[in-house]
């Protein structure tokens, strides 16, 4: 059980409900290439400690940055995807300042012409659309990583891994438009997936390749001013994310209802704890005594560059939402959940495309498939059943030569045996059966054997109709046309 702070514990719903949270994210997401943004040195998670090095990103004197043009490549598919003008002119600058993990003195960034500005994510929180702007875009070089644990004299000395200096980051800054923790949580899910989409970065969370600060400030609802922002770091999954925001929010308000003040700092969450603990003060700003980077030339993208990345871009999560419910009559949820990930998506089109009806091929995806994968452990590209092989079982279903119950039964045969429907459906003899005579026959049996039902039936009772249609297809081991069996059954009956 989290300890509250002090601060939070007098605070009532009508005091929270006066006022209002101003939230902006920092989000580093690492590119995905194979090398350093400013040497050759490989960029692979886990591998030996120090093996991925040189002078560069050692930061030996004399050596000299050499920028990866994939790198720009990468941090244009984002700031278009993300609706953000890429600049013809932008530089890189150093910011100075002493670190262990920052062997150079400074760390290549961009200041005051970073690559990329002006954008905007649409989010969907709390049933309602909101369009955040993102403030810029730009480039930078990672530091290398602190090593605190898991080594003989842990204890007493930190270790530095000098693998991941240099490995490209793109930091891409929002305006202060959330106001809640859900609208935050919603921000970083669709960035997320944008960059997926664009084949930007993994965004590994786990791996660090995509990390979040946020931001935050509290006023009174009406005003305009924002309040003091602190910054909280160290917000390395969704769920911390929108549980150290609600903490930051309560602890803020809490110091001014008891007539403090805030001041600006950087607090870092602590997620075993459940509260954000103050890490440095900014009121004495880090003076990073930014200047152009002198070694490294200005980056320059023609119209023409900017239009072949723009070019290749793949449709983007929500204009793929739009289309599947306009093409395929399936709802917004269902092509929100279908959209998740382009690989589901993918699916989704190719079932279709094998003559899967799309409502259906929807339904069956989100409940059986989804479902098998999660047990098995497996992601949609591993599914032992294809989409073609799904849009053959769905036709079967659709056109009544199966039962829907008969359907799931042999779904889950494809998904064990990777056989085929067809070939279940014959060898097993599971058609639907249609022949009126023999339904007839079981219908009778089971009338028989319910002269209780049947007398509460004639009596008015007409919810115990479903029950003798379910002891029939139940009697007909699901193979009954659920149809005829309802025919048979008001014949006799009445
Ligand atoms: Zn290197």
């Amino acid at each position: 059980m989290p300890k509250a702070t002090p601060e939070e514990t007098s605070l009532s719903p009508e005091i929270l409900a006066r006022y209002e949270a101003v939230i902006g994210l920092e989000v580093h997401v690492q590119l995905l290439t194979k090398t350093k943004i400013f040497c050759g040195c490989s960029t692979r998670f886990g591998d030996t400690p120090n093996s991925n090095v040189c002078p560069v990103c050692l930061g030996l004197p004399g050596a000299l940055p050499v920028l990866n043009k994939h790198v720009v490549e990468l941090a244009m598919r984002a700031s278009l995807a993300l609706n953000c003008t890429v600049h013809e002119h932008s530089r890189f600058a150093r910011k100075n300042y002493f670190y262990p993990d920052l062997p150079k003195g400074y760390q290549i960034s961009q200041y005051e012409l970073p690559l990329a500005t002006g954008g905007w994510i649409d989010i969907e929180a709390g049933g309602a659309k909101k369009r955040v702007g993102i403030t810029r875009l730009h480039l930078e070089d990672d530091a290398a990583k602190n090593l605190h644990e898991g080594f003989p004299e842990s204890d007493q000395k930190s270790y530095i891994d000098y693998n991941r200096g240099g490995t490209p980051l793109s930091e891409i800054v929002s305006e202060p438009d959330m106001r809640t923790p859900e609208e935050a949580h919603a921000y970083l899910t669709a960035l997320k997936q944008i960059l997926l989409y664009t084949g930007v970065s993994d965004c590994n969370m786990e791996e660090g390749s995509l990390r979040c600060d946020a931001n935050v400030s509290v006023r009174l609802r009406g005003t305009n001013e924002f309040g003091t922002k602190v910054e909280v770091k160290n917000l390395n999954s969704f769920r911390f994310l929108q549980k150290a925001i609600e903490h930051e929010i309560g602890r803020q308000i809490g110091v001014l209802e008891s007539g403090g003040r805030i001041p600006q700092e950087t607090r870092l969450w602590n997620q075993v704890q459940g509260h954000t603990v103050p890490m440095r003060s900014k009121e004495k700003a880090h003076d990073y005594r930014y200047f152009p980077e002198p070694d490294l030339l200005p980056i320059h993208v023609g119209e023409a560059w900017r239009g072949e990345v723009r070019k290749s871009l793949p449709e983007l999560p929500e204009a793929k939402r739009a289309r599947f419910v306009e093409s395929f009559a399936i709802t917004p949820y269902d092509a929100e959940v279908l959209t998740g990930s382009q690989a589901l998506a993918d699916y989704f089109e190719a079932a279709v495309k094998a003559g899967a009806p799309g409502k259906s091929a929807a339904n069956w995806m989100q409940t059986e498939l989804l479902r098998r994968l999660k047990d098995a452990g497996k992601e949609i590209d591993a599914s032992p059943v294809s989409p073609a092989a799904l849009a053959e079982l769905l036709k079967l279903v659709d056109s009544g030569q199966i039962t829907g119950a008969i359907g799931k039964k042999v779904f889950l045969i494809m998904f064990d045996a990777g056989r085929t429907a067809g070939e279940i459906v014959a060898t097993e003899g599971l058609a639907q059966s249609s022949d009126t005579s023999a339904i007839e026959a079981i219908a009778r049996d089971v009338i028989d054997k319910n002269a209780d039902n049947v007398a509460k039936f004639k009596a008015g009772n007409e919810g115990v109709f479903k029950f003798f249609v379910g002891q029939v297809i139940r009697a007909t081991r699901g193979q009954a046309n659920p149809q005829i069996v309802n025919e048979v059954l008001r014949k006799l009956l009445s």
